[in-house]
C-alpha cells in the first residue's frame, strides 16, 4: 500500500507563499496494488489528487472516508475531478455527525448561495455507505477500524490495513488532561505509520484548550505507548511557517527518532 499526502494543513488552505509542506487542507491517499484508492478526508488537497488520478488513466475504485464534517475536511470535495466523471462511482462513508447524514453535509456546502454547482449535478454515482456497527469492516481491499476522537462535534480516527501495511489516521483530536487517549493507543498498537494532530507546540497549547487539537509531545507519547514504527506530525497550524514546522520536527525527533512533519506529495510505503 502506498500512502501519499495531498494536504497536511489544518483549518485553512494557504497559497500566498511557497512552503515545503504545501498549503492544502487534509487529504491522504492510500493506494493498493490493484489501483484501488482509499482517500482520507476531502480537504483542498483532494483537488490535486483528482488531477493525478485523471492523469493515471483508467478509472479505478475510489473510496472516500471522512474523519468529521468540519469545513477544512470537506471543502475540496466540490473540486474533486472524478466526481464529475460519468460512469465513475465514489463510495463515501463517514461517522455519525451532529449535522445529519453525509449526503446532507456534502449537499449543503454545494447549495445556493454557497456554490454554483449542486451535488445532484455531479456525473459520477455517489454511493453513500451505511456506517457499520462492526468494529472493523472492509472497503474494497482496505480493512478499516475506528476510534472516536476528542473533538468539538465528534469525529473518528481510522486504522487502515492493506497488503501488510497499517496506517492510523488520527487528526483533529485533543489529548485528555490525564494524558494520551487510550482508545487511540489501542487503535494504533503496532501500526507502521501514525498520522497525529500536532497543531500546537506544547507552549502554545494552554491558550487553545478545548479546541480539539493536540501537540507534538502528545503525538510522541502516543507513538511510544502504541509502539508504532513511524510518526507523522499532521494538521499544521496555519500561522506556522516552514521554520516552525522544521523546529517541531527537530524537537519531536529528540524523543522519537522516526518522525517527520507531513509534506505534500511525500510518499510513505511502510
Ligand atoms: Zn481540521
Ligand atoms: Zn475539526
Amino acid at each position: 500500500m502506498e500512502i501519499r499526502v495531498f494536504g497536511a494543513r489544518g483549518s485553512l488552505p494557504l497559497g500566498s507563499r511557497p512552503s515545503a509542506f504545501g498549503g492544502n487542507t487534509p487529504c491522504v491517499a492510500c493506494t493498493a496494488a490493484s489501483g484501488a484508492v482509499l482517500i482520507l478526508d476531502a480537504g483542498t488537497g483532494i483537488f490535486p489528487l483528482g488531477r493525478q488520478l485523471a492523469e493515471a488513466g483508467p478509472r479505478r475504485d475510489i473510496y472516500l472516508l471522512f474523519s468529521h464534517v468540519h469545513w477544512d475536511h470537506i471543502q475540496g470535495f466540490p473540486f474533486f475531478g472524478p466526481a464529475y466523471d460519468a460512469g465513475g462511482c465514489l463510495h463515501i462513508m463517514g461517522g455519525p455527525t451532529a449535522g445529519g447524514t453525509w449526503e446532507q453535509a456534502l449537499c449543503g456546502q454545494m447549495q445556493h448561495p454557497y456554490f454554483p454547482v449542486p451535488l445532484s449535478a455531479l456525473h459520477a454515482s455517489l454511493d453513500f455507505q451505511k456506517w457499520p456497527n462492526a468494529a472493523r469492516w472492509q472497503m474494497g481491499p482496505f480493512l478499516v477500524s475506528r476510534a472516536q476522537t476528542n473533538h468539538p462535534g465528534g469525529g473518528f480516527a481510522y486504522r487502515i490495513q492493506c497488503e501488510g501495511t497499517s496506517l492510523v489516521y488520527a487528526t483533529d483530536t485533543e489529548h485528555f488532561p490525564s494524558g494520551i487517549d487510550t482508545n487511540l493507543a489501542a487503535l494504533a498498537t503496532g501500526a507502521d505509520l501514525l498520522f497525529y494532530d500536532c497543531t500546537y507546540f506544547p507552549e502554545e497549547y494552554p491558550a487553545h484548550i478545548g479546541h480539539g487539537h493536540s501537540t507534538w509531545r502528545h503525538g510522541v507519547e502516543l507513538a511510544h505507548a502504541a509502539g508504532v514504527r513511524q510518526l507523522v506530525l499532521f494538521h499544521h497550524e496555519p500561522s506556522h511557517e516552514d521554520e516552525a514546522l522544521e523546529e517541531m520536527e527537530r524537537q519531536a525527533a529528540r524523543e522519537f527518532p522516526r518522525v517527520w512533519a507531513a509534506r505534500e506529495q511525500s510518499v510513505h510505503i511502510a
